[in-house]
């Protein structure tokens, strides 16, 4: 493995080709944004993938050459192929991290990983959301306040289907009432998975500074760690005993 951590940012990479509104705030994609932020912080490499390239850009070099995939679609959830779809939660269940965005929690990968129906109420009106820090010794909170806002955003409300998080560290109030569990985290296999609310693709939501921050940290939470040795998680083999083991009492 080399030092420098691989990232590879998928986007469904249809809403920024449609809309002038959206292209006007990311005239790249979203995935170009978020590359371009990751490429400025040491360490960092970042490469982007999108829907529409052959294998939607997750060739099995790509995957295995990434050390945490983040995920954003919204609009085309139902055009990502199964196959690939197994493909990068074997990477998961081995070692590589997912950091899932905002609507990526309907993807057919976040669900793959959650389990569960992953729903959750939304209104779309661009209210002030403010995300407090529930886990303040957590790496992805680092150099956060002990909350951040985000002026004008597009509401996710509980009830949030997913199973309870390993760590929940940002949990968020929205104007309108509600309250959403917006950051949080999960180990899967040797692999962990990162859930991130703020995103919508007409709000300029990636080029804010916290937001920013949280993703960078996330990054490096979700990097995989070294087990030497350590077995695919496809495989349960039967082993013999580490001890010699007699029938003596
Ligand atoms: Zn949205």
């Amino acid at each position: 493995m080399t030092n420098e951590l691989r990232v590879t940012v998928w986007n469904e990479y249809r809403h920024e080709k449609r809309s002038d509104e959206i292209a006007a705030i990311y005239p790249n994609g979203i995935h170009d944004a978020i590359a371009t932020m990751l490429n400025a912080q040491p360490g960092i490499k970042a490469g982007t993938a999108t829907l529409d390239e052959p294998e939607h850009g997750l060739t099995d070099d790509v995957l295995t050459n990434t050390d945490v995939l983040i995920w954003w679609g919204h609009m085309a959830h139902h055009e990502v192929k199964d196959a690939i779809v197994d493909k990068v939660h074997q990477r998961v269940l081995n070692g590589m991290g997912l950091i899932a965005l905002h609507s990526a929690h309907f993807s057919k990968i976040f669900r793959r990983v959650m389990g569960t129906a992953c729903s959750l109420k939304w209104r779309e009106i661009g209210e002030k959301h403010r995300l407090w820090v529930t886990a303040p010794g957590h790496p992805i909170v680092d150099g956060l306040g002990e909350y951040f806002e985000v002026p004008h955003c597009e509401m996710y409300g509980e009830f949030f289907d997913i199973p309870q998080p390993d760590a929940l560290v940002f949990i968020s109030w929205f104007q309108g009432g509600e309250v959403f569990r917006s950051g949080a985290c999960w180990y899967r296999g040797r692999g962990k998975v990162f859930y991130f609310q703020p995103g919508h693709e007409t709000l300029p939501i990636y080029h804010h500074s916290e937001v920013q921050q949280v993703i960078t940290n996330a990054v490096r939470w979700c990097a995989p760690v070294d087990v030497v040795g350590f077995r695919e998680m496809s495989q349960a083999p039967n082993v013999q005993p580490l001890e010699k083991i007699s029938d003596e009492a």
